[in-house]
């Protein structure tokens, strides 16, 4: 195609369709679609709707729709390139201009294409050659087979200096090409024009329509540096605009509704064999901004997949600065941190692909991971290095350019700063059902403080806020909840006896977590001692040691007040009344306060 998806749809998104279309057909609003007869076929009511959000049109008699270009094809008889000119010059959008040496340069390209292709299938071939045995007995290690090895279509770059050359050179391949294709070294300092990759574990990357553009390369020697290396920059290949497995990933990804970042090649095809279809890996670099928008066409809130070490973080951190300027409403970043040491390869290969799905659904919102980036194991106990951190917060939101965000941003960390570090006290006036301080124990301002009222206009703003700010889709805000309170049961099993009857009429997505609160209400229920210990040896005997493994090492502050707000939470998800009780009183006591001005509404 000659002019790049980008343009077109710049264009499409400055044109005005329903002025455009209107300028044919008398055009009716309807809600926010307008509607008019359609000039395709003859009808008297009108059935033709145009939409300027969706940037199409559509007739429901006879089915002709399509977007601006199509229109004016179809009703002007331009051909693409025309109707493109013409809406782009209405538009002020400038067109790359297209000369002799454009259309030979586009010419070329399809013959590197066909140039790289001839090197995949080369590679392949080795692989299953004698000289490829160490190569496929690395990939025996890393747990992949022939199957595996085809699908991504994986090779081996022989030894020496011109076994690709050789074989492409006997097919007319010229020298340049060759070059041009980045798959060779030109001749320099008396050395003659040598393969790219040589001795080396080859995945092909491919492009945007699954054709072979480049390749990432390990290296099977073991001290050979670096160890993975890629194809240089090309005219088809450039490592900061596309991703590994993209092509593959893109149709899953919609359907998941996100797509998995992971940082190396074996990563992704780790995922992709243990079912997640919908994983991509950069390429030899930090996430670019052109690969986030890449990764934003396909998903909302794309999941980066970090090893939990330092370095893990230090990346997930610097993903993170590179998204805030380009945020905009409903697009973010979640981060899933697998435990130190591990990358998704070795994770899935230890605990499974049902233990990735958790790390997946738990992993945390942008906004959470810049909070804890800036508070973990910092001491913050002096007020100097809490306005410290305030101060780091607000550079954090001002880097942020979209004002709606960073407004929901701001109250955010405003509300986790409050809840963290200014309020003294539990808010008075709870309801019965609130926990009666015990003797000795801590209130540690982890309480949230009291909810609104549903329906008015703190609670509005509080629940989009969650929606905006705290996780992507209620499903995610979900998951997460039910795993902090299967973490709380498994740590202080003994609040089952202290709240019986909220765990009793608690509705528990995750099966797992479900049978954990089945079994400790039955526990509770036969008088035994719930102390943990014992909780633990009898789980592990009904075959949920795996469960308990998901939560080992997490102590629980104050499991009173995390258990009350896990319960509340969740009631709130599932749409129901968090204390019905809690509500008529503060009902009361807001209406038998003196109008203050703010409740009149
Ligand atoms: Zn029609």
């Amino acid at each position: 195609m000659r002019y790049g998806e980008g343009l077109l749809e710049e264009i499409r998104r400055r044109t005005d369709l329903v002025a455009l279309v209107g300028r044919r057909v008398k055009l009716v609003r309807k809600g926010r679609v307008m509607w008019g007869c359609c000039p395709f076929h003859a009808e008297k009511s009108p059935s033709f709707k145009v939409e300027n959000e969706r940037r199409l049109y559509k007739c429901f008699g006879c089915g002709k729709g399509g977007d601006a270009f199509k229109w004016l094809i179809e009703t002007e008889g331009l051909s693409f390139p025309e109707a493109v000119e013409k809406l782009a010059a209405e538009v002020g959008v400038e067109l790359p201009k297209w000369s002799p040496e454009d259309e030979e340069r586009e010419q070329k390209k399809k013959s590197l294409y066909d140039i790289v292709e001839l090197a995949a299938k080369f590679y392949e071939a080795q692989l299953f050659e004698p000289g490829g045995r160490e190569a496929r007995e690395y990939l025996k290690g890393r747990g992949l087979d022939g199957a595996a090895a085809k699908q991504f279509r994986l090779g081996y770059s022989p030894s020496g200096n011109n076994a690709l050359i050789a074989h492409l050179t006997a097919q007319n391949v010229t020298q340049d090409d060759i070059i041009a294709a980045g798959l060779a070294r030109p001749a320099e300092d008396g050395r003659p024009m040598r393969d790219f990759f040589y001795n080396r574990v080859m995945f092909p990357i491919g492009d945007g329509r699954s054709r072979i553009v480049a390749f990432g390369a390990r290296a099977l020697e073991a001290d050979a540096k670096p160890k993975y290396i890629n194809s240089g920059e090309t005219s088809l290949f450039s490592k900061g605009s596309q991703l590994y497995n993209f092509a593959g990933a893109r149709a899953a990804a919609i359907k998941a509704g996100t797509i998995i970042v992971a940082e190396g090649y074996m990563d992704v095809i780790a995922l992709v064999r243990a079912g997640f279809a919908h994983a991509v890996a950069p390429l030899g670099t930090a996430l670019t901004e052109d690969q986030l928008h890449l990764l934003w066409r396909t998903a909302p809130e794309p999941i980066l997949a970090f090893d939990g070490d330092a370095a893990g973080l230090k990346a997930a951190y610097r993903a993170a600065h590179l998204a805030l300027p380009h945020l905009k409403a409903g697009y973010s970043l979640r981060f899933a941190f697998l435990p130190d040491g591990e990358d998704p390869d070795s994770f899935i290969a230890h605990n499974g692909a049902g233990a990735m799905s958790v790390q997946l659904e738990t992993a945390l919102p942008l906004s959470q991971l810049l909070w804890r980036t800036e508070t973990e194991g910092k001491d913050l106990s002096t007020p100097e290095r809490r306005a410290g951190l305030e101060h780091s917060l607000k550079e954090i939101v001002d880097r942020i350019t979209d004002s709606k965000v960073a407004d929901y941003y701001r109250r955010g960390f405003d509300q986790l700063v409050f809840e963290n570090f200014k309020r003294r006290a539990p808010a008075p006036s709870r309801g019965p059902s609130r926990p009666v301080q015990r003797p000795g124990a801590k209130f540690r301002g982890d309480f949230k403080p009291p909810r609104p009222l549903p329906g008015s206009p703190e609670a509005v703003s509080s629940s989009v806020q969650t929606s905006a700010l705290v996780r992507g889709g209620q499903a995610g805000v979900r998951a997460a909840k039910e795993m902090e309170l299967g973490r709380l049961l498994v740590e202080s099993p003994e609040i089952a006896l202290a709240e019986a009857e909220s765990l009793a009429v608690l509705d528990l997505q995750d099966p797992s977590l479900d049978r954990l609160r089945h079994e400790l209400l039955n526990l509770a229920a036969s008088g035994s001692s719930l102390e943990k210990a014992g909780v633990q040896t009898h789980f592990t005997r009904k075959g949920m040691a795996e469960l308990l493994a998901r939560f080992a090492g997490h102590p629980v502050d104050d499991p009173h007040a995390s258990f009350q707000r896990a319960v509340s939470d969740l009631r709130e998800l599932a749409g129901q009344p968090t204390d019905a009780r809690r509500l008529l009183e503060r009902r009361k006591a807001l209406s038998d306060r003196p109008n203050d001005g703010r409740g009149n509404i």
